[in-house]
């Protein structure tokens, strides 16, 4: 899906939900339903030079909560074992991979990150805060990992749990 721009109300809000300032930012790739961000898309190579293979990243704070609370179960062997087993999720994982590279391509060809996505892919599970952002932003179908863990997660981009909502208007 296209990012939409980040507005100076965007880098505000990530900077209270990261804790930190946002570096490199290109765009808003997905958003909770009140249109916060939820997932921050980045320059492959920050202002300072380093490079950034995180094009997407999970910014909001219910959302980085429920990855944490399934790392922290069986739930990343399950799905290690699902991709190791099952030949059409290691194929749409593969793609996954590319769709990712490609996706980041858009915005700087950064050499030493070349090849490199997030997450683990294309062959392992290793973050699933990076694999539900990339599934957040490409949208359902795109990412199997990642759809599986959002749909295990407690949380969901249709109703809002942030604390600060975004008012309308
Ligand atoms: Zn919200």
């Amino acid at each position: 899906m296209p990012l939409t721009p980040a507005t100076d109300a965007d880098l505000d809000t990530m900077r209270e939900q990261l804790g930190r300032p946002m570096r490199g930012v290109v765009g808003i790739a997905a958003r909770c339903a009140c249109g916060n961000p939820t997932v921050v898309a980045t320059e492959p190579r920050l202002p300072d030079g380093t490079p950034f293979p995180t094009f997407y990243y999970l910014t909001h704070p219910g959302a980085t909560a429920a990855m944490s609370a399934l790392e922290a179960t069986q739930v990343m062997r399950e799905l290690s074992e699902l991709l190791s087993e099952d030949e059409d999720v290691a194929t749409a994982y593969a793609a996954a991979h590319r769709a990712y590279l490609a996706d980041r391509a858009h915005y700087g060809d950064v050499p030493e990150i070349e090849g490199i996505s997030a997450g683990g892919m294309p062959t392992r599970v290793k973050c699933l805060h990076a694999l539900a952002a990339h599934s957040l932003a490409a949208g359902a179908g795109v990412n199997p990992i990642g759809d599986l863990a959002l749909a295990r997660g407690d949380w969901s981009p249709s109703v809002c749990t942030c604390v600060s909502p975004r008012v309308a208007g």
